[in-house]
């Protein structure tokens, strides 16, 4: 496994063209916002390094039996996934938000349940490419991104359909030894810093598409990857302004694929267009789960920073303080309740690997995608205008104006003047800024629109169980149903498909 320091060292022997801001960024790795970026990711090294966290940030590799990051390793078990939410929620106290190592884990998880059977039925060798990925993977304990949203064009066409075939990534040529890729995907959260990129079919595809049904991985700074990338962190020049975005935060890229050569070695579908559906959904599975950890200690965070401005409000013992805190802890809990609950009611796959219950995690996703409006209204409202309209530094600093600030802005003499400008700043931060506004929709649309989340959770649900109590209460035979074995002790309604 990897220290911090060497996983920060390994960066810097990486040649990845990132475009940001409209210029060409030379050494990412220096650059400050994106340094936000890789402080987030940093953090997984840095608790995986401290012996007090070993059972939550470190697992035994199914591949080769070794002691990996727990943020390299496939589930074995409920307890494997049931401790990433676990690390998710307790590192997100230290970084705010995200970690970014899930969602290429995420995508792996998915491309090995789908290669292995893929493998069953058409005789391919998908599985083992993925194995000996897996295995470098762990080895060198690498970070990626996942690479599933495609830009889609017209979300009303099939690729095929659409004027420009290159929006959803494509094979654009074949050859004995690998394929040329074109395409792009875009919000591609910590690319344009991870060291590796997993390409995963982002819908389902037919007869005929089998140019667009591919699945692979590469190196982030392959030769004809292009980043266009944005990020949200705050300016870290100005220590007080975005006391957390300044620190830990990430970018989103537009990654362009220009004619990429993809080896044979590391790709993991190839045409098999009826099994590329299955990769896009078990993903979905697997970061909604992910979200059942980040997103309860995101709401941690929240309702930490609210206690402490409505302190320094002096409105702390108000009754309509505790119940808008309660609401917030609510949410929290039903979320991270419901990764526990995904855990325990996965199952094991034919490949090994264990699955997340789709009716949890995507439950989990939906309700906290739902009610992320209502968290950013309460913070907004127990901490004031002045969450948005605090003077900036400059003004704070400066002689003639600072005086006035510091008489003015003090709230609960418990607190000094500064103590509460910075809590605003904090505040801004969590609620009002770019960097919030990223996580609201992130919440919101990120992991999937709501919609596949509901489709998700419907097509799982049961319904011929609910028709039979129905029937069954007015005399009437039962609708034959198919049972999935391995699912007895899941309460009626809530067994996954397979
Ligand atoms: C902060 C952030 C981080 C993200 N990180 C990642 C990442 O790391 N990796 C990654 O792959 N993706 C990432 N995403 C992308 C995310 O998964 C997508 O935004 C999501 O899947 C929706 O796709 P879209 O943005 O293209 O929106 P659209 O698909 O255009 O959806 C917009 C609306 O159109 C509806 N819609 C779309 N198509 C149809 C249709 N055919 N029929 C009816 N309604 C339709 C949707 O339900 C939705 O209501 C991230 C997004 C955000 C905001």
């Amino acid at each position: 496994m990897r220290t911090e320091a060497q996983y920060r060292k390994d960066l810097e022997k990486m040649k990845t063209e990132i475009w940001m801001g409209g210029k060409k960024i030379e050494k990412f790795w220096d650059h400050p916002q994106i340094q936000a970026g890789i402080n987030s990711q940093a953090v997984t090294f840095r608790y995986a390094e401290d012996p007090k966290f070993e059972h939550m940030m470190t697992t035994t590799s199914h591949v080769t039996g070794e002691r990996v990051n727990r943020f390299t390793a496939m589930y074995q078990s409920i307890d494997d996934m049931w401790q990433m939410d676990v690390a998710l929620r307790t590192m997100i106290h230290e970084c705010g938000h995200c970690v970014g190592r899930c969602v290429g884990r995420d995508g792996l998880s998915a491309i090995g349940i789908v290669a292995y059977d893929v493998d069953q039925k058409y005789g391919t060798h998908y599985y083992e490419n993925f194995k000996n990925f897996l295995k470098e993977y762990q080895a060198k304990d690498l970070t990626s991104c996942g690479a599933v949203t495609d830009v889609k064009g017209d979300r009303s066409k099939r690729p095929g359909q659409q004027e420009d075939p290159d929006m959803y990534l494509r094979v654009v040529e074949r050859r004995k030894d690998g394929i040329v890729v074109r395409g792009a995907k875009a919000n591609i959260t910590t690319a344009s810093y991870s060291e590796e990129i997993i390409a995963v079919p982002t819908r389902a595809f037919v007869k005929g598409e089998e140019d667009w049904s591919i699945c692979f991985a590469i190196p982030t700074d392959t030769p004809g990857v292009k980043h266009i990338a944005m990020t949200s962190a705050d300016d870290p020049t100005k220590p007080t302004e975005g006391p957390i975005s300044n620190k830990y935060a990430f970018t989103d890229s537009l990654i362009i694929f220009d004619d990429v050569f993809v080896p044979e070695e590391r790709i993991f579908l190839n045409g098999e267009w009826d099994e590329a559906a299955r990769i896009g959904q078990l993903f979905g599975n697997f970061h909604r789960h992910s979200h059942c950890g980040c997103i309860p200690s995101r709401i941690d965070n929240l309702v930490g920073a609210c206690q402490l401005i409505a302190k320094m409000n002096g409105i702390e013992k108000k009754a309509h303080v505790k119940n808008k805190l309660f609401e917030l802890i609510k949410t929290g809990e039903m979320v991270y309740a419901c990764g526990l609950a995904a855990s325990h009611l996965g199952m094991e796959t034919p490949s090994g690997i264990w699955q997340p219950n789709f009716i949890y995690s995507n439950l989990g996703k939906y309700y906290s995608g739902s009610t992320y409006g209502r968290e950013m209204e309460i913070c907004m409202d127990l901490a004031g205008g002045l969450s948005i309209t605090m003077p900036k530094d400059e003004d704070y600093m400066n002689p003639v104006t600072r005086p006035y600030m510091e008489k003015y802005l003090r709230g609960s003499t418990n607190f000094t003047t500064d103590e509460r400008i910075r809590a605003m700043r904090m505040m801004t931060d969590l609620c009002a800024s770019e960097y919030s506004a990223v996580w609201m929709v992130g919440g919101v649309i990120g992991a999937g629109a709501p919609e596949a989340q509901k489709y998700s959770i419907m097509s799982n649900y049961d319904l011929t169980d609910q028709e039979n109590y129905a029937r069954a209460y007015i005399g009437m035979e039962p609708l034959k149903k198919e049972e999935v074995a391995g699912q007895e002790h899941i309460p009626a309604g809530f067994k996954s498909k397979k």
